[in-house]
């Protein structure tokens, strides 16, 4: 049988890092499965999908063809063919993100095709839902969490390393806060701990110290 590692958590705690290092480590393919929600939310944005509207946006998810193409284990993601992976890592994206993935319909199709690609293959995943409901009987789960301010910080330099001057460290702290509350208040699957994950705080440890805890957890 093939093998699910689920890595969930709050906004920007390093779920990527550790996912795609794992999935290097460990000969697995990579899925970020936030890129999934982002890439719906850009189509959303460009074609003003009215999210109230359950036919528009029926009709929008079968209108979307979404695919990864991964090279040196970073992750890729195609909208309908356009290469996306830049424009869904702005604010505009960022800030539209946990609305459009809270809705039943959005999330039901996501869910569908995750799972779809962690049938036969081994996989990395990492999300908010991985281990509680894509995959709950996933063999290794993580739940990361790490201080907020730590983390915005974080985010807000990898914003500014790629050029984008508009976006305030303010700005990021507010976006990180409003997505964690929506994505743990949401009806829908919400952002919770599975019980049978292993908690990881990466408030103070570096991303090899992070990668060598995993490893040995694996290992188990
Ligand atoms: O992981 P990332 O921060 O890129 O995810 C963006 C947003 O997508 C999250 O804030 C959350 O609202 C949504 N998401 C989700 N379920 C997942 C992954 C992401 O609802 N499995």
């Amino acid at each position: 049988k093939n093998l699910v590692v689920a890595i969930d958590g709050y906004s920007s705690c390093g779920k990527s890092t550790l996912a795609k290092a794992l999935a290097k480590k460990l000969g697995f393919i990579y899925i970020d499965s936030g890129a999934m929600y982002r890439a719906v939310t850009l189509y959303f944005l460009r074609n003003h999908i009215d999210m109230n509207n359950e036919e528009a946006v029926k009709d929008a998810l079968q209108h979307i063809e979404l695919n990864f193409h991964s090279r040196d284990y970073e992750s890729h993601i195609t909208l309908n063919g356009e290469e996306v992976s830049e424009e869904i890592r702005q604010m505009p994206v960022s800030e539209n993100v946990s609305e459009v993935s809270a809705h039943k319909l959005v999330r039901k199709d996501m869910v569908k095709q995750q799972q779809r690609m962690g049938k036969s293959k081994n996989i990395v995943m990492d999300g908010r839902d991985i281990g509680t409901t894509v995959f709950p009987d996933a063999q290794i789960k993580f739940f990361m969490t790490a201080d907020p301010k730590v983390r915005a910080e974080r985010r807000f330099k990898e914003l500014q390393s790629k050029g984008d001057t508009s976006t305030t460290l303010e700005d990021v702290f507010e976006n990180l806060a409003h997505r964690d509350y929506a994505d743990t208040t949401r009806a829908e699957s919400p952002l919770t701990r599975a019980e049978d994950a292993v908690i990881l705080d990466n408030t103070e440890i570096t991303p090899q110290e992070q990668l060598d805890f995993a490893i040995e957890q694996v290992k188990l």
